[in-house]
């Protein structure tokens, strides 16, 4: 990346955290961080004072008091006053995200968040009761997305939910069809993408036999159909084995996230040991932003220099009928990648 193109850049604080630990969360177990206003402050400042050897700096920024669960602090409308202070003029922005942990325990939010775009609020489920529990981690999270689901109606924004199918749901599926019907709900199917804690739930990926367990019908209530489950390991095997190119993944819009203990993560893949631009506090901003621009983290150079040929070699189970996205599997095969550079280097770097 030259300075040409450092034209923005989006820093993501997880100053709170995240009421829930989703088996399928791509972001993994950060801790629940309790920055302070000053500590957001600092972070911003950091970023907007950083100037390069030819003392060239970052034009616009978007500054986001959250990274995992918005809102899920009690000044929630503070913090996003502040958003807007610290980025620049009009770059403050809101997603089709909301804390459904606050909507279901703050009346006033639903209100005050239906004031701002967009009017969409993506809403998780791993199943009916049980399954959605488990696949939250949280006793109560079923409960929570269906009052979330029917505040969000209450004002005028559309609940988009997300299912997130695991073998484990595939029996309750024509329940969770009438649950579509009852709350009015449009699009609903979630890919697992396999890193972060969404790795270890492999052994619960649909194979291509489960897609017969899946009724007609709630297949027609999703705008995509299935298509988000796409297709087995060894269909994209064929097409992944003769491409000699790296990578060379490019994030739409360059942004980096700062966890509760200041670790900087470029917004590429999962934040992991392999992806860290370093530490904002003991590091300093002039490595993060070296690190960043010249890309040396191990996750970066394997991004730009390993053929996805060698990795499909490394990595692929031809005869693996388990269905993914050609983006989600390769996503597992860096995941794979990283967890192997980590033990091959464990002298080198820690794990944490
Ligand atoms: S998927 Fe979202 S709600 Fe679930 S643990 Fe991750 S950040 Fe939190």
């Amino acid at each position: 990346m030259s300075k040409f193109e450092m034209n923005y850049l989006g820093v993501m604080a997880d100053m709170a955290g995240c009421p829930n630990r989703c088996r399928h969360c791509w972001l993994g177990t950060h801790k629940n961080g309790h920055m302070s206003i000053d500590d957001f402050r600092y972070i911003a400042a950091q970023f907007k004072e950083w100037r390069n050897e030819d003392g060239c700096g970052i034009d616009k920024f978007s500054f986001f008091s959250w990274w995992r669960e918005p809102d899920f602090r009690n000044d929630y409308r503070e913090l996003w006053r502040l958003e807007q202070e610290l980025s620049s003029p009009g770059y403050a922005e809101r997603f089709e995200l909301l804390s459904t942990w606050r909507l279901a325990r703050d009346e006033s939010y639903a209100k005050w968040a239906a004031a701002l775009p967009p009017k969409t609020c993506q809403i998780t489920f791993f199943g009916m009761e049980g399954n959605t529990g488990w696949g939250m981690r949280r006793k109560g999270a079923f409960r929570d997305q269906l009052t979330a689901t029917e505040r969000c109606h209450e004002v005028g924004i559309t609940p988009r939910w997300q299912l997130f199918l695991t073998k484990r749901c595939l029996s309750e599926l024509n329940e969770f069809l009438q649950l579509i019907r009852d709350y009015n709900i449009t699009e609903f199917f979630g890919g697992i993408s396999p890193e972060g804690d969404g790795y270890d739930l492999e052994s619960e990926r649909p194979e291509l036999s489960d897609i017969e367990k899946i009724p007609s019908e709630l297949i027609a209530f999703s705008r995509n159909g299935i298509s988000m489950l796409g297709q087995t390991e060894k269909d994209l095997l064929r097409e992944l084995y003769d491409n000699d190119e790296p990578l060379n993944i490019n994030p739409s819009v360059p942004s980096l996230a700062v966890n509760a203990d200041f670790d900087v993560y470029p917004n590429i893949a999962e934040p992991t040991e392999w992806w860290k631009l370093g530490n904002l506090k003991t590091d300093g901003i002039d490595v993060i932003m070296n690190a960043y621009i010249n890309e040396t983290t191990p996750g970066m150079t394997m991004n730009r220099t390993i053929p996805v040929s060698e990795l499909v070699q490394r990595y692929g189970n031809p005869e693996s009928r388990k269905l993914y996205t050609k983006s989600d599997l390769i996503s597992r095969f860096m995941h794979q990648w990283g967890e192997d550079y980590l033990k091959k280097n464990q002298k080198v770097i820690p794990e944490t």
